[in-house]
């Protein structure tokens, strides 16, 4: 096996993953596809089950453990997408699962993922400590630790969505990907770029805190100040020991764009006004490209909603914001 997942392994994970995940509705945009002047397809991967893509890497990262690493359980730190995902898909296949959490991370939060089947391990007040807590059960108790983005089999099980995309827009130009560790843009770049050599993939981050931009930018993995943001699950690093996507994202990106916290309020009320769906920050920054006029009409452009798990009160507030809604009728 090569060191990067390519399109081999991304078709293995298709075969793993039948029956296991949910395939998601791709639905043509007529509001996107006027702003934007070329056809416009929603991928609504937010009705993944969990409510996001991240279902996708984590089912497939269990499916290929050993016997062995079965019986001894998964950890991880994430308490969002990714730790509900992986709690989730190891909850089906019959694996223990613990998230290891600090302190500081809110009760519904914890609450989310101990419903979904998984131990959670309350540990110091930082992510940082929390981390900790999973080298130590790694050593101690020979758990796996399956990391949200920088592993082959969870970028190819991300990557299932890129067949899915050639599947739904056969003659797909371009693609926008909500941007964040890069697990999914590397996937879903891998598997559109090996059918359509010159299909565009953008990726899509906030300006505040997009380390995969900064790091792509620099040629190394660099750390970036984490802030507050629309789009919380698009934050964190990218690991200073980046083995995969930071590499592979250098070779099959074309381009990252960043959006202000506006700019992505916009594709929220967008997605809710518009096309009736609740979409979370990070999942609506593909639609908020586009109407804040930062793509090309280059051809049928797909655009990927990643995920619905957005706090209630937020998503009410901004999708009747009368100066966000202003923002649509342009
Ligand atoms: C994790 C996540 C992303 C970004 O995925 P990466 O593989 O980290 O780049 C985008 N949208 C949502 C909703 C996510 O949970």
């Amino acid at each position: 096996m090569s060191a990067h997942p390519g399109l081999a392994e991304i078709e293995r994970a298709r075969a793993a993953l039948m029956g296991r995940v949910r395939q998601t509705p791709a639905r043509p945009s007529p509001g996107l596809a006027r702003r934007l002047g070329a056809p416009v397809v929603l991928k609504h991967e937010h009705e993944q089950i969990t409510g996001a893509f991240k279902l996708r890497g984590a089912t497939n990262a269990l499916a290929n453990l050993t016997d062995a690493e079965r019986a001894r359980g998964v950890v991880t730190v994430s308490t969002g997408n990714h730790g509900r995902a992986l709690a989730h898909a190891a909850r089906e296949a019959g694996v223990r699962c613990v998230v290891a959490m600090s302190r500081l991370v809110p009760a519904n939060k914890r609450d989310a993922i101990a419903a979904l089947g998984a131990e959670i391990a309350i540990h110091g007040a930082s992510q940082d400590e929390a981390q900790g807590e999973v080298d130590r059960r790694v050593a101690e108790e020979r758990l796996v630790e399956i990391p949200p983005f920088d592993h082959p089999d969870v970028i190819a099980g991300q990557g299932t969505l890129g067949l899915e995309i050639l599947d739904d827009v056969p003659d797909v130009a371009q693609v926008l990907i909500p941007l964040s560790g890069g697990g999914l843009a590397a996937g879903v770049a891998a598997a559109v770029k090996a059918r359509r050599p010159r299909a565009r993939v953008v990726g899509i981050s906030m300006e505040r805190g997009a380390a995969m931009h900064a790091s792509l930018a620099a040629g190394r993995p660099v750390l970036v100040e984490e802030a507050q943001s629309l789009a919380d699950s698009l934050g964190g690093g990218i690991g200073l020991e980046n083995r995969h996507t930071l590499a592979m994202l250098r070779d099959l990106m074309d381009e990252v764009v960043l959006l202000t916290e506006d700019e992505i309020a916009a594709g929220m009320a967008f997605c809710h006004v518009a096309e009736g769906v609740v979409v979370e920050g990070g999942g609506a920054v593909g639609p908020a490209a586009i109407l804040a006029g930062r793509i090309r009409p280059i051809g049928p452009t797909v655009a990927l909603l990643t995920g619905a798990n957005v706090d209630p009160a937020q998503h009410a507030r901004i999708v009747s914001d009368p100066a966000i809604l202003e923002r649509l009728a342009r």
